[in-house]
C-alpha cells in the first residue's frame, strides 16, 4: 500500500518537474528573440576532397587554388604546392 503511494507520488513528481523545466523552456524562448548560431557554419557545407592525399576538407578552412579546370582545395599548403608542380 504504502509502495504504491511512493510510486505515484515519484510518478507525479517527475510529472511536475517535466512541465516545469516545458513552461520554463517557453518562457524563456519566448523572452528571447532568435539568434543565429554563432561560428563557422560547419553545418551543410560540403565537404571537398584534396586531389593531392584524398583528404575531405571544408572549403572555408581548406587552402585554395584556382586553375583552367577551377577551384581545388587542399588539406594544406604542402599539398597545394605539390599540385602546382604537375
Ligand atoms: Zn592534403
Amino acid at each position: 500500500m504504502l509502495a504504491r503511494f511512493l510510486i505515484w507520488a515519484l510518478f507525479l513528481l517527475v510529472v511536475w518537474r517535466a512541465l516545469r523545466s516545458l513552461f520554463a523552456g517557453v518562457v524563456q524562448g519566448a523572452s528571447r528573440p532568435p539568434v543565429p548560431p554563432a561560428g563557422p557554419p560547419e553545418k551543410g557545407e560540403m565537404m571537398v576532397r584534396d586531389p593531392v592525399c584524398g583528404t575531405f576538407v571544408l572549403p572555408s578552412r581548406a587552402v585554395s587554388a584556382r586553375d583552367r579546370n577551377g577551384t581545388h582545395y587542399f588539406c594544406s599548403d604542402r599539398c597545394r604546392h605539390a599540385y602546382q608542380q604537375h
